[in-house]
């Protein structure tokens, strides 16, 4: 695996120059609960906002993934990845699949209001144009057409590792970390 950490071209960038860049964080967390999905978290203010996605992101435009939205997610455990406890929401292996920053076109506030988000990701994984749409109750996750784009790489299969510790979702342990109080995080 070559990841390389995303590069941050700041002065160049689309984001307001007096925001923090934390504040447009995202993240992509392989969960393997009861269910397998990935949890796609765009950072608005103090607050993950977040989905599942039970298939996970696809690269190819043709194939958007849908995308159910979930509660909101506290940033303070984007980087958590290990086990949560049996008995928990959620419970089940917490995994690192990508992060990074997204800047968005417009004000995310509304776009997600509207239903319609249009974004572009620089993660380790996830880069280029992508947009989050809603129909009906459902959203999907589609991305849009520019270089990477591709039609033939999952990139699932590609790059199916931690970005925290290179391990695979089933390769997680307790001694990873482990969630057991009983509050609702939202995973
Ligand atoms: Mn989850």
């Amino acid at each position: 695996m070559s990841l390389e950490k995303p590069k941050v071209k700041r002065k160049r960038s689309s984001i307001g120059k007096s925001k923090k860049l934390e504040e447009n964080m995202f993240i992509v967390q392989e969960h393997q609960a009861k269910q397998k999905h990935w949890d796609f978290r765009l950072q608005v203010g103090s607050k993950m906002v977040s989905w599942a996605i039970p298939k996970g992101p696809s690269l190819n435009p043709k194939t958007p993934r849908l995308a159910v939205k979930t509660q909101d997610h506290a940033p303070s455990y984007n980087d958590f990845e290990g086990i949560i406890a049996k008995g928990l929401y959620g419970a089940g292996k917490v995994m690192q699949w990508d992060k990074g920053l997204y800047e968005v076109d417009g004000d995310i506030k509304e776009s997600i209001k509207h239903g319609l988000i249009k974004f572009r990701l620089k993660g380790y994984k996830l880069r280029g144009k992508w947009a989050l749409i809603k129909t009906g109750n459902r959203w999907l996750l589609i991305k849009l057409g520019d270089k990477y784009a591709s039609r033939s790489v999952d990139i699932l299969k590609k790059h199916p590792q931690s970005i925290k510790s290179g391990k695979k979702v089933r390769e997680i342990t307790k001694k990873d970390g482990y969630i057991e109080e009983s509050k609702d995080l939202g995973f």
